[in-house]
């Protein structure tokens, strides 16, 4: 028997239960604001009616629903017209207006794949959007038009932070506050890095634990999209070596092993620090953070590693740690804007990746379940969410 979180009081309310309801969600999310009634199903396939709500299942049916007077989304239309406006400065809007396209040269693309780190492009981009659109985007997400893991010194995803201010501080400005996000494949907002990214924008120059990689958890508790391990899981196996596991990941099963860097792309939702970090829980409900010291893999593909002792960071001392520039406060927004840039050597998108490209915005962006994996809303807890559809009405 698994437990099953019911979203809603609607007494007219119809479920679609898929496995993502099965096991795991009720525990990701025990302390939803959302939250309603707790019910026991006995599987996949189970109709269960009680308390005049009905559960329905129709598999396979990808992506769970519960009403717009709930989530706080309208449904989405599937009607793909072109908008009003054709271009916006050197972008071109795209049917459905979920993302305006920017058309490099082959130069530009092999440039970005030989040497991301010194591209002009990047910038030309976040240029261009910061000339042709309103003062709105918190975040630049760009997608380059790319299938397969690209050649050369790319990483799967990087956030490129460009302004040296927070968005835990009112007065930085919102252009980019979160950033400027690259995605590789066409698939990044789906499968991840998306998740990750977005979080580096949160958590900018600060960094909270001691950290044998930069910018990220490592040999540490904290179990989330920048790595680390499940609280839960480490077991000391003697002669100062350790093993432990990632957090459970869409579905419930735990992995093998943890990154230091990063956990399963956006199969696992932001953990107790990030969510903290992000500003979207308050200092109280804040957890410890055990850190290994002096560690190093024995067996990555195992988890298992050495380490000289664990140290334990209590609550307090998290808090002290972080600057006080980056210091996160439940003032901190929760709703986001966003512009999705899709950069092609093409100069017309065919249609099923326009397609491809607006179901991918569509369901990172809403406010509601989806059946692999987290979109932002789901991986805060339900705590915050980012628009990004409607991309012509950011226009200047
Ligand atoms: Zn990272």
């Amino acid at each position: 028997m698994n437990k099953l979180l019911v979203i809603g009081r609607d007494s007219s309310l119809e479920f679609y239960v898929n496995d993502i309801f099965l096991g795991n969600f009720a525990d990701s999310y025990p302390d939803s604001p959302l939250t309603g009634i707790e019910l026991q199903v006995s599987g996949e396939g189970s109709h269960v009616t009680f308390d005049n709500v009905a559960l329905h299942s129709l598999s396979p049916l990808p992506v769970v629903m519960f009403p717009a007077a709930i989530s706080g989304d309208p449904p989405f239309s599937s009607d793909y017209s072109p908008p009003a406006q054709e271009r916006i400065g050197p972008f071109v809007t795209q049917p459905g207006d979920y993302f305006v396209s920017y058309t490099m040269t082959n130069a530009e693309l092999s440039a970005l794949q030989a040497e991301y780190y010194s591209a002009p492009i990047r910038k030309e981009i976040l240029d261009a959007v910061e000339a042709n659109f309103k003062d709105r985007v918190d975040v630049v997400i760009v997608i380059l038009d790319l299938d397969a893991p690209p050649q050369g010194s790319l990483p799967w995803g990087v956030n490129w932070s460009v302004q040296s201010g927070s968005v835990h501080n009112p007065t930085t400005p919102r252009f980019a506050r979160l950033g400027s996000m690259w995605l590789m494949t066409r698939d990044g907002l789906d499968m991840g890095p998306a998740l990750h990214e977005l979080l580096h924008g949160f958590l900018k120059s600060s960094f909270i634990i001691p950290t044998v990689l930069a910018s990220h958890w490592g040999f540490s508790s904290v179990g989330g999209q920048l790595g680390g391990w499940d609280k839960d899981t480490l077991v000391y196996l003697g002669n100062d070596t350790y093993q432990a596991t990632g957090p459970p990941i869409s579905g419930g099963s735990y992995p093998t092993s943890f990154g230091i860097q990063a956990n399963g792309g956006n199969s696992v939702p932001y953990s107790n620090l990030e969510l903290w970090a992000m500003g979207l829980i308050p200092d109280s409900e804040l957890v410890s953070v055990d850190v290994a010291e002096n560690a190093s893999y024995i067996e990555a593909g195992e988890g298992k590693f050495t380490a000289t002792a664990i140290r334990t960071y209590s609550p307090s001392e998290l808090i002290a740690r972080t600057i006080s520039d980056n210091r996160p406060s439940t003032a901190t927004p929760r709703a986001f804007r966003g512009l999705v840039v899709f950069a092609s050597t093409r100069t017309k998108i065919d249609m099923a990746t326009i397609t491809q490209l607006n179901r991918e915005i569509e369901e990172f962006s809403m406010r509601s379940l989806i059946s692999w994996g987290h979109n932002f809303w789901m991986a805060t807890g339900m705590r915050a969410s980012i628009h990004l559809a409607t991309a012509s009405e950011l226009a200047r």
